[in-house]
């Protein structure tokens, strides 16, 4: 056996005095002791033949030391390794020398398990030639505990890279998948070919910053390139390590392209309208306010606001469903958005209200523009299924003015504007002005003192004659209320019926009406024989005939009254058959048990469905007056008014015309077989007392 070289060391300068050879075996000695207790293993062979190996290395493989002494070295690499231990040992024969370090699968004893050991091998001169010695360590459970963290990150679901000089040296499976591409391609690549244009400027001062050794912000969000040019959008989160010298970005990439959709989508609903897709009132206020803010900063206000109520869409989506009034506006949704410039914003504001703000308008007239604009473009027909309609819409307008301090306030002055513009008739557009804050003052304090006029016996009935048109006879009277209001004297029901309505206040005044007319009525058939035969018709409201108790106040009124209930005729509109077709149905049959009279008021006005007339229990219908006033003059109202008579007489209906003015609509009304009329021609509404005196000295009307 040969004997370990000797080196200049502490031992031996530190060893005791000596003779050369003593010191020398002494010092053997020790190296021997040291070599043997170590845990790594050492060795020393020559002639590719283990001269010398410690028990650590020994036992390592599973052998005893003499079982390895003399062995072929190559007997225990692992046959995956046999190649590049040949080529090392090729190199050692070509005279390298230079000490080296590798890692190679060593075999056990048993022949499979592998043991994988870090290397360090050395040519020494033994003046014999040459040996190599080496020290082994087996770095098994470290290489194991590698394995694992590659799996992990191979099969992690977070993008991992490693890059140097900013080319991919290593990319995982996800990173790789999130891309479009497979790992090996991207090997090597550039990050400036990840990354979507638009970020790569920040892509490259993030490079150089870390190339200088600087510190950059870790986690950072960034736009990258799909092999299919769609963008993903990723949070990156990178650090930099240095090796030898180096600095190698090492950082994980998360694809978040489908959180900021959901995030998108999230933000989408809440600013928008779910039916029209356009902005709702949230995003509508957000722009306005922004526009404030900005005329404010610039010193000239150069928006408005426009504020949009469909006229008649109730009657749509009474009459046709739901259904169509959802297609009606997205309809008009669709053409809204056409009126507008790109910078402009329409949005729902709710049922079928829509606000605009035009923005960057030299003056009132640009906004003015807009609405008539929008009214053209609105007053075409629309289809809906198997009908065509027509919607119309009233508009308000506010300028921009620095007195706005907030965006309620100039989004109420354009409704203001708007209510102003359905009050002058619909399909035209009002621009606000201060005064018409007055209006909406009024508007309130009406209210208030409608409230207070049914307690304080303010209400009350007027009579207007119905007349047989044949024989120039008073058949009866229509009860038509009046408001002896305590400062504006008396008002016709234009001026509050709306405002009743909206408030539900018509519901106690249509029963206080019915109940005061059958009342009356009852009075004069006590003491007018004449009367006795005369009818009362008195006006329902919508609200009152859906109403529960309908019915329990027609017959307390016909109990209370002693009225025979075939002299209660009660005037409906169209609108009722809207809502719920089938209820107003069993609604008029239940009426009709009663043995009240049915009457159709203001036929053609609404949706003037002659269906209804064959289909439900009416007894009357009241042809309006705005047919009958121009009837002369307009042939197409003519034919009008000679259908419905006609069709009417078929279906056994009685017809009425209202408003007749003068002798000639009369006698035309009489060729035509017309049955009754009203009018100002006969009388207009007649308070109590005129009635009395009408009663009294009967007419006849030529
Ligand atoms: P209406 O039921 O169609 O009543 C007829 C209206 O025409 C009355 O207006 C009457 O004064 C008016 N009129 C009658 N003859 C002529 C004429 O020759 N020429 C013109 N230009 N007008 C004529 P009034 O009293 O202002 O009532 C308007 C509407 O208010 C009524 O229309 C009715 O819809 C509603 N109304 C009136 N009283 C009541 C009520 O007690 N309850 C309900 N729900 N509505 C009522
Ligand atoms: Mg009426
Ligand atoms: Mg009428």
């Amino acid at each position: 056996m040969r004997t370990f070289p000797e080196h200049d060391n502490d031992e031996q300068q530190a060893g005791p005095p000596a003779g050369a050879d003593d010191a020398l075996r002494i010092s053997e000695a020790r190296y021997r002791t040291l070599v043997e207790h170590i845990q790594d293993g050492v060795f020393l062979m020559s002639g590719g033949a283990y001269e010398y190996v410690n028990d650590a290395f020994a036992a390592m493989l599973g052998y005893r030391r003499d079982e390895m002494l003399g062995m072929d070295y190559m007997r225990i690499v692992a046959p995956e390794d046999v190649a590049a231990q040949e080529e090392r040992r090729r190199r050692r024969q070509a005279g390298f020398r230079d000490t080296h370090d590798f890692e190679i699968n060593l075999l056990h004893k048993d022949g499979r398990t592998r043991v994988h050991a870090a290397v360090r091998v050395g040519v020494i001169d033994t003046g014999a030639g040459t040996a190599t010695i080496g020290t082994v360590r087996n770095i098994t459970a470290e290489q194991e505990t590698e394995r694992r963290y590659r799996t992990l990150v191979e099969h992690s679901q977070v993008g991992v890279f490693m890059s140097r000089r900013g080319s991919y040296v290593y990319v995982n499976h996800a990173m790789a998948a999130m891309l479009g591409y497979d790992e090996s391609e991207l090997i090597g690549a550039s990050y400036r070919q990840l990354y979507a244009p638009e970020d790569l400027a920040d892509a490259d001062e993030r490079f150089e910053r870390r190339q200088r050794g600087e510190d950059v912000p870790q986690t950072y969000e960034a736009r990258l390139l799909h092999r299919d040019g769609t963008r993903v959008i990723a949070t990156v989160s990178a650090g930099r390590v240095e090796q030898d010298g180096e600095v190698i970005t090492m950082g994980t990439v998360r694809d978040i392209t489908e959180q900021k959709r959901i995030e998108r989508q999230l933000r989408h609903n809440a600013t928008h309208d779910p039916l029209t897709g356009m902005p709702n009132r949230t995003l509508f206020v957000e722009r306005l306010r922004k526009a404030m803010t900005y005329a404010a900063s610039a010193g000239t206000p150069s928006y408005a606001v426009l504020f949009l109520d469909l006229d008649g869409f109730k009657i749509v989506n009474d009459s046709l469903g739901h259904a169509a009034g959802d297609q009606l506006l997205m309809e008009i949704a669709q053409r809204l958005r056409t009126c507008l410039r790109p910078w402009d914003t329409v949005a729902r504001h709710g049922g079928d209200e829509f606000t605009v703000l035009v923005e960057q308008i030299n003056g009132l007239e640009d906004a003015e523009d807009v609405a008539r604009r929008i009214q053209r473009e609105l007053s075409l027909p629309i289809r809906l299924g198997d009908h065509e309609v027509f919607s119309n819409v009233s508009i308000g307008i506010a300028p921009a003015s620095p007195d706005y301090r907030g965006t309620e306030e100039i989004l109420r002055d354009a409704d203001t504007a708007m209510y102003r513009a359905k009050a002058r008739g619909k399909a035209g557009h009002v621009v606000f002005d201060s005064s018409m804050h007055d209006i909406a003052r009024a508007r309130l304090q009406l209210e208030t003192e409608l409230r207070q006029a049914l307690e304080r016996n303010e209400f009350l009935a007027h009579f207007q004659p119905l007349v047989d048109l044949r024989r120039g006879t008073l058949t009866g009277f229509e009860a038509l209320l009046r408001w002896r209001h305590p400062v504006r004297g008396l008002l016709p029901p234009a001026e509050f019926m709306p405002l009743a309505e909206e408030t539900g206040l018509i519901i106690p005044l249509g029963w206080w009406m019915m109940e005061t007319a059958c009342l009356a009525l009852a009075r004069w058939q006590e003491t007018r024989p004449l009367a006795r035969h005369l009818g009362m018709s008195v006006n329902i409201a919508d609200g009152q005939f859906a109403h529960p108790e309908l019915l329990a106040h027609v017959a307390r009124v016909l109990r209370n009254s002693g009225l025979d209930a075939s002299c209660l005729h009660l005037e409906i509109t169209e609108t009722v058959f809207m809502e719920n077709p089938g209820a107003a149905g069993q609604r008029l049959e239940e009426l009709r048990a009663f043995g009240v009279g049915l009457h159709m008021d203001d036929f053609g006005t609404g949706y003037s469905s002659l269906s209804h007339l064959s289909r439900y229990p009416l007894d009357t219908l009241k042809i309006d007056r705005a047919f009958v006033h121009d009837m002369l003059q307009n042939p197409a109202h003519l034919a009008i008014v000679k259908t419905i008579v006609q069709l009417c007489r078929d279906l056994g209906l009685k017809t009425v015309a209202e408003g007749i003015e003068n002798g000639e609509q009369l006698r035309a009304l009489r060729k035509l077989k017309c049955d009754g009329g009203q009018g100002l021609y006969f009388s207009g509404p007649l308070a109590e007392a005129d009635v009395e005196e009408l009663l009294q000295n009967p007419r006849r009307w030529k």
